[in-house]
């Protein structure tokens, strides 16, 4: 059986690495010539829109599914009627606009950040009257690892940011004094079964995740945060992995975004779970039974942005797991990760603060 993938980055290749030992194959389609699942299958080089590229991956695969969500649904809506895509279209299309989201979660009584849509400079000066500062500016579409996004701090920021982004549609909303930032992440398979991973505490620095530490935080905020997935996976009827990004701020979770795919808070889940992410969201596609989400251990996922560390240098520390995407190496670029599985949460947090001090990570454990 083969799994058709969009997209043939780092996610990609870990959905096929996952997939091996069931059996299965995998089909990529991605213009990039060195994507890192091009490395581990067979890859289509063409564009992500090239309807005859799309049709062509659709009629050798079983399944159609994606890596990042910022492919075109025109394209996917255009393919052939046959075509199984997985998750949803209608799940991609709300994730891809901030503002869809915004109103998805409003939809589903999952507490949000209090936003505007902003088309205009003068649609900009009010959403700063109504919502305050400071607050953040974002392009509703394209934006990832914080990418088109500005903090506006005083009045005098924000002619400057909308120079910067006022070329696109955007989204004002306030910057949350957060305690902590937490993700969910969790799947639900055609025949309705739902299952949903502990709880990832994650820290970013400069817009892109750092750190993961997992099972993060108090048993009440996972069953809420639980709760709130469940709730958008039931809305989509959706089958795959879906994410949910929240700020938790005095005990209360504020949802960021979402993700209809495996998520980079999820790495941890290859070593440190029953079922990897990647695993079970193979599984849900395929309409076969979903794998234990349960823990083996207090696990610390690091990522490795902008330059790899030697490979003897992390392997030989003992229980540290090394994943290299085989990118080449570039400044601000997710190039692969670590993964450690502990005994306890204060062995795991004592080993990855030493861990990030050895690779020159300046992040603040809190
Ligand atoms: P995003 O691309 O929206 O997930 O943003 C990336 C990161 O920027 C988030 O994980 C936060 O650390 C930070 N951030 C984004 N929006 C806000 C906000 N409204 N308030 C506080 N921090 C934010």
């Amino acid at each position: 059986m083969t799994v058709g993938i969009v997209g043939a980055g780092q996610l990609g290749r870990m959905l096929a690495l996952a997939g091996y030992p069931l059996g299965l194959d995998f089909l990529f389609l991605d213009p990039a010539r060195e994507a890192p699942a091009g490395k581990v299958a067979p890859q289509i080089c063409s564009d992500f829109t090239d309807a005859e590229a799309l049709a062509r991956l659709a009629r050798e695969t079983e399944v159609l599914t994606f890596d990042w969500e910022n492919i075109s649904v025109d394209a996917l809506r255009a393919l052939p009627k046959g075509a199984h895509i997985c998750p949803p279209i209608s799940a991609l299309a709300a994730a891809q606009d901030r503002v869809s989201e915004k109103q998805l979660f409003e939809r589903l009584k999952i507490p949000t950040t209090r936003w505007h849509s902003v088309e205009s400079r003068g649609e900009l000066d009010r959403a700063v009257q109504e919502i305050g500062l400071p607050g953040v500016l974002k392009t509703r579409r394209l934006g990832y690892d914080g990418k088109g996004q500005r903090v506006l701090r005083k009045p005098g920021d924000v002619a400057a940011a909308w120079e910067a982004l006022g070329n696109s549609p955007l989204l004002y909303e306030e910057l949350v004094p957060f305690d902590y930032e937490v993700s969910i992440i969790g799947a639900r398979s055609g025949r309705g079964e739902v299952v949903t991973y502990p709880l990832n505490g994650n820290v970013h620095a400069e817009g892109i995740l750092r750190l993961t530490r997992a099972p993060y935080g108090p048993a009440p905020l996972q069953r809420r945060a639980a709760l709130y997935l469940r709730r958008a996976l039931e809305h989509f009827h959706y089958t795959g992995i879906l994410t949910i990004e929240f700020f938790v701020r005095a005990g209360k979770l504020i949802a960021n975004e979402m993700a209809p795919r495996v998520h980079n808070s999820g790495h941890w889940t290859i070593e440190g779970a029953q079922t990897s992410q990647f695993e079970n969201h193979l599984r849900a596609i395929l309409d076969l039974p979903l794998g234990s989400t349960a823990p083996r251990g207090h696990c610390a996922m690091i990522n490795l942005i902008g330059e790899m560390p030697g490979r003897n240098s992390v392997l030989g520390i003992a229980g540290v797991h090394l994943h290299d995407y085989a990118k080449t190496p570039r400044p601000g670029r997710k190039l692969g990760h670590l993964t450690l599985v502990e005994r306890s949460a204060a062995l795991r947090d004592r080993r990855a603060r030493r861990l990030l001090g050895e690779l020159a990570a300046a992040i603040r454990i809190p």
